[in-house]
């Protein structure tokens, strides 16, 4: 049974899955390029196993979408769809379009999502570069992140964000160390943030402008360290993981709505 040793997992270990999941993502490379030949995969009809229950929809626009339910943390496998959720998107004035890429086995494990779109603008005004295709629910916790990404960029620099460029979204895979655990890339219920473009035409990157000082001298770096943990204590997604989690990191910000939570925006210990 796919999520069979699933049970005994502590959740101390989860932590440890979590920063081993984080590296089978980026070991992976995945791009936009792959993204885009996902996307184009034919859509196949949905596996019920590892698919959990539809949950009520109705979130308000400037709530998280962490899973704080620390009762399914060892359910590792496709999310939940939303109800309403791409008018959801609407009422927001998200700008999307639809997107289906369904869930499909891939040997032992299932990948992909029911519930998917191209997340291209929010009405904070910020576009993806390259569009992203994520599941709903991570399309709202994009609008609801680049509202804080904008009110950080007009805290640290009085100028407004215009793009947010990325390494990828989905990718399917499962992880080496861990046989039947997969990334959240997998459902393509994640995505790593490299930089944030200005309107001024400055580019802030976590590659050139992460600084673990704990009082970051420049704009830049505040920047980021103020977007990366209101993301997280803001519950805005259940994992950030920032240069502070570890070195595979160091240039982006991997951010996810997986069942179990972690703080990759602090120190270590
Ligand atoms: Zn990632």
């Amino acid at each position: 049974m796919l999520w069979a040793g699933v049970a005994a997992v502590t959740l101390t270990m989860l932590a440890t899955l979590a920063a081993v999941r984080a590296r089978a993502a980026n070991a992976s490379g995945e791009s936009a390029t792959a993204t885009a030949v996902q996307a184009a995969s034919p859509a196949v009809a949905a596996v019920a196993n590892g698919v959990a229950e539809k949950k009520d929809a109705s979130s308000p626009p400037t709530q998280g979408y962490a899973n704080d339910d620390p009762a399914d943390d060892a359910i590792v496998g496709p999310p939940a769809p939303r109800d309403d959720c791409e008018a959801a998107l609407k009422k927001e004035g998200v700008r999307f379009t639809a997107a289906r890429i369904g869930v499909q086995r891939r040997g032992a494990i299932a990948c992909g999502a029911e519930q998917v779109v191209v997340y291209l603008r929010s009405p904070a005004g910020i576009a993806y570069d390259p569009p992203a295709l994520v599941t709903c629910t991570m399309a709202l916790a994009l609008s609801r992140f680049d509202a804080i990404a904008q009110e950080e960029a007009k805290r640290a620099f009085g100028k407004r964000i215009t793009r947010i460029h990325h390494l990828g979204t989905y990718a399917c895979r499962e992880m080496k160390a861990y046989p039947g655990w997969v990334s959240e890339h997998s459902y393509a219920n994640a995505i790593d943030l490299e930089s944030f473009s200005l309107e001024s035409g400055t580019s802030v990157s976590v590659l050139r402008n992460f600084d673990k000082a704990d009082a970051p001298a420049k704009a830049e770096s505040r920047f980021l360290r103020a977007v990366s943990r209101r993301a997280y204590d803001e519950n805005v997604f259940s994992n950030v993981l920032t240069p502070f989690f570890d070195a595979l990191h160091r240039n982006h910000f991997h951010v996810d709505l997986a069942r179990y939570r972690t703080d990759g925006t602090r120190p270590a210990g």
